[in-house]
Parts: structure tokens; sequence; C-alpha cells
């Protein structure tokens, strides 16, 4: 969990946009360990799906990079900062399983935001 003072950095560090001395904190890398292994390295959309997906099984298109697994915020840090350090806000996913998360994502962040600026009166 978070202090105080480490969520007020975290604040600090989604204003100045400046997110990736997030991920390459200690705290952020030991945290991200922890949930690999709880997730014995398997992608959990891809279990969900029925699939077995794991850094050396995952094949990027481009077959030149090696597939890796990501961990994923279930609740965005840029929303929920105080869950940045939670583990169970955290899912190991493939590559792509963590595309199609965050495009979805932003295709329903961005319907709502068209929606709320169509209800708005002013
Ligand atoms: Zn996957």
């Amino acid at each position: 969990m978070l202090s105080d003072l480490r969520l007020k950095e975290l604040i600090d560090l989604i204003i100045q946009g400046e997110l990736n001395k997030f991920y390459k904190s200690k705290e952020w890398q030991a945290l991200r360990q922890k949930a690999l292994k709880r997730d014995k390295h398997e992608c959990q959309r891809c279990k969900r799906l029925g699939r077995v997906t794991t850094a050396n099984t995952d094949q990027p298109r481009d077959h030149k990079r090696k597939g890796s697994l990501h961990v994923h915020h279930l609740k965005e840090v840029k929303t929920h900062p105080h869950l940045a350090l939670t583990l169970d806000n955290l899912e190991t996913l493939c590559r792509t399983c963590h595309n199609v998360v965050h495009d979805r994502l932003a295709d329903h962040m961005s319907k709502k935001k068209k929606r709320f600026m169509n209800e708005e009166r002013w």
C-alpha cells in the first residue's frame, strides 16, 4: 500500500505526465514480480478464454521481438492512484490482451465523454 507521502508523489507524477518514473520504481518492479508469480506467468485473460499464454508462447506478429507479459492495472493508475501498488488491482496479461483491454477502455472512455458532452448544458 502507498503511504500518504508516496501517494502525493505519485499524483505529482500523473499531473506532470511522468508516470514512466513510477513504472521504473523499485516498489513497482517488486510488486510486478509478485503479480507475475501469483498468476504463474500466464495471461489471465487468455486463461479465462481457455488458452494458456506465457511470455514464451505469445507470438508477436513481427517474430523478431520476444513475447512479453504485462502487468495490468484493473483500475487505472491515473484514475485510481491509491491502488497503484495494490496486488489485487493487478492482472498479468499478454501483449495482445493488454492491447485489447486498453483499446476497449479508450473506446469506452471516448463514448462516455461524448455522451457527457452532449448532455452538458450551459
Ligand atoms: Zn492474453
